[in-house]
């Protein structure tokens, strides 16, 4: 069958943008093929909205045994800090297919994770576990569900070969969606290794694709570090609103285009305590829950060190422009954190107070460990509180001092309860439901697996099935530990 043909059929529309820039930001590299590949999840829903036909979309081509026309496939490079250390990176392990342009006209980086080995690779295989991906594919449709800025999991596919890590596992491909790949150490990378005019296409490529309304005026490299300030303030404030920890927020792993990406060590948190850790290789606790709105600014501050050339030829008064733009990121950050508070209180004014009513109920939730996800839940659903503080005499006072405030709004009490239940997810992917999940699915059976995507598609719709993942784990199963065993 013709390319075309084949292309008219199942959707394929590339559009490879990337590769019109300047050759430093990328190598052309086909993946490798795999032994047998066997379609494992596929997000019918996504596909259709990229404009793809699932029926005729082959396990061959969500592999890359087979390329569909159109499809350019290379490795971005990028640099970045892990862990606060300055590393040359890379796609070691993943290779962009190109750039789906969907039947709406917009804009998609279509990439495999676990494509075989790249001149990035370093001294990887360029290969994926099953589990991992699988866990990335739950994780961040989960996210999408909770309605946060993602990138997209459109399927996993097994690849019938093994990948040596600790142990032998079944290796994997995870096809990702992503509004664009282009992190802050694409721009570390850009400014450490490429010219002043690499550094600007690069800008310029990005302000296209993300922040046109930054127009072509001489301030708009100073503009994207605004507007990317904005959107990373935004995205961290919902991570925090959920408890979500990312795990590893080295600026390579950070997203110029607001959206969360690169699920590694990833999940999230029970108990309320802002130093959670789950990540076994993040000792120090670098990016711990409580850490995450700081690093964010610390990354940032990177965005702005790269773009500096651009944004003033003059070096002291670039620096004076951005760190003004940085010093913004704290306040916006807060804003969307307290409204976003506000809201899952049912909260629809403001009061001087707010703040001390929210940080209260935290600090009780942090002394007598209560479930974050649960305590928001039992609010909504007026229902006695859970674990520990049922019958605390701290949380009854709370409460009769959040009753006040609520009677003290001029919202009645059905719209405030419309707003916790738009708030407060019903059902996060908690590590044991997600573990058993992978666990099942490893041992041949997906049912558990789809059980618990299907609930997480719309954490907010507080459905009776949804109340039976609210449960919580057992005590034996914690401290509960993520790897970047990938
Ligand atoms: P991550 O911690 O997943 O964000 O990856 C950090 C860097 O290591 C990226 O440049 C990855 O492409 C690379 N990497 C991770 N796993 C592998 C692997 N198995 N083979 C080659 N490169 C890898
Ligand atoms: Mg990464």
């Amino acid at each position: 069958m013709s390319t075309l043909r084949q292309n008219v059929q199942t959707g394929w529309n590339f559009d490879n943008s990337y590769l019109r820039l300047p050759g430093i930001f990328f190598s052309r590299v086909n993946p490798v093929p795999v032994r047998e590949p066997q379609l494992v999840l596929q997000n019918s829903r996504l596909a259709e909205a990229l404009g793809l036909d699932t029926e005729t979309i082959s396990a061959d081509a969500l592999s890359g045994n087979s390329l569909p026309g159109g499809a350019e496939p290379f490795a971005q490079a990028y640099a970045g800090h892990q862990f606060g250390y300055f590393t040359m990176l890379g796609d070691g392990r993943a290779l962009m297919l190109g750039e789906q342009i969907t039947p709406e006209g917009d804009r998609y980086d279509i990439q495999l994770k676990g494509s075989g080995r790249t001149p990035y690779s370093r001294g990887g295989d360029g290969r994926a576990a099953l589990g991992p991906m699988l866990r990335e594919y739950i994780i961040s449709e989960a996210m999408h569900g909770l309605k946060i800025p993602t990138t997209r999991s459109l399927a996993v596919v097994k690849t019938g070969e093994t990948v040596y890590r600790d142990k032998v596992l079944p290796g994997a491909i995870l096809v990702r969606v992503a509004s664009s790949h282009i992190r802050v150490g694409t721009f570390q990378y850009a400014a450490r290794f490429g010219s002043k005019d690499d550094l600007g296409v690069l800008a310029d490529y990005t302000l296209g694709r993300h922040y046109e309304g930054c127009g072509d005026e001489g301030s708009r490299y100073l503009c994207l570090l605004r507007e990317a300030t904005v959107r990373q303030a935004r995205l961290i404030a919902k991570w925090q609103l959920v408890g979500f920890i990312h795990g590893v927020m080295n600026t390579d792993n950070m997203a110029v285009s607001g959206e969360t990406i690169d699920y590694g060590p990833c999940a999230f948190m029970d108990a309320y305590h802002p130093h959670t850790v789950f990540s076994s290789i993040d000792t120090s606790g670098r990016y711990a829950y409580g850490n995450q709105p700081d690093i964010g600014g610390w990354n940032l501050t990177r965005f702005a060190e790269a773009l500096l050339p651009l944004i003033h030829n003059d070096r002291e008064k670039a620096i004076e422009a951005a760190r003004e733009v940085i010093e913004e990121y704290k306040k916006l950050y807060y804003e969307e954190w307290l409204s976003g508070m506000r809201a899952k209180l049912g909260l629809l004014n403001t009061e001087e107070q707010d703040e001390r009513l929210i940080l209260s109920l935290l600090d009780i939730m942090d002394r007598h460990n209560a479930d974050y996800t649960n305590t928001f839940l039992s609010l909504t659903l007026d229902r006695p509180a859970p674990g520990s503080l049922f019958g605390n005499e701290e949380f009854v006072q709370w409460q009769l001092a959040w009753r006040h405030r609520l009677q003290r709004q001029e919202a009645s009490g059905k719209t405030a309860a419309d707003l916790m239940h738009r708030s407060n997810p019903a059902v996060i992917p908690r590590n044991h439901r997600v573990e058993a999940a992978l666990e099942a699915a490893s041992n041949g059976d997906d049912s558990v697996m789809h059980r618990l995507l299907d609930v997480l598609e719309d954490p907010f719709a507080h459905t009776p099935e949804q109340a039976v993942y609210g449960a919580l784990p057992d005590p034996s199963a914690c401290p509960y530990k993520t790897f970047c065993g990938t």
